[in-house]
């Protein structure tokens, strides 16, 4: 069965109803989990637009504090929480493949896809990865 587990997460209120699968999947197969959320760099004229100097820098903080929290949920080590900054599709492929990851979880579809059957984000990781992915129904 699935030796290591890669929850890919937007961090957004769909988390909670995911956490649930995450966990069924891990107990059902006795794999380890992995957990990313990639932070898409904003261009360049948003902080002059925007006057905050560190935008990028608060966003990468917030984002940690908040996947330390689903760590902390979910029982998995600091070591195996990652957050990266970049295309969100390639960074999730990547660090899928770097930590060997069998089986990517992830929403069918989050901010970007809402009234569609498979989100953007969800439908690169299916024709990407070079292995199994979950994709999980979201409720309307
Ligand atoms: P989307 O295809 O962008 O609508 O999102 C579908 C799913 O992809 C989400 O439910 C998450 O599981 C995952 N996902 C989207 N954005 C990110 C992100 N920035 N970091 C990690 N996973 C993400």
């Amino acid at each position: 069965m699935y030796k290591h587990i890669l929850f890919a997460t937007d961090l957004t209120e769909d988390t909670e109803y995911l956490i649930n699968k995450v966990r069924g999947m891990r107990g059902f197969t006795g794999g380890k989990l992995s957990i990313i959320h990639v932070v898409e760099p904003l261009p360049g004229y948003s902080y002059a637009y925007l006057g905050i100097e560190d935008i990028e820098g608060q966003l990468i903080e917030e984002a940690r504090v908040s996947l330390e929290k689903l760590g902390q949920q979910l029982s998995v080590d600091k070591n195996d929480q990652w957050i990266e900054v970049g295309p969100t599709k390639s960074k999730i492929l990547k660090i899928a493949e770097d930590v060997g990851a069998d089986l990517i979880i992830c929403g069918s579809h989050g901010r970007h896809g809402l009234s569609l059957l498979l989100g953007s984000t969800a439908n690169a990781i299916l024709h990407g990865a070079k292995c199994d992915v979950l994709t999980v129904r979201l409720p309307e």
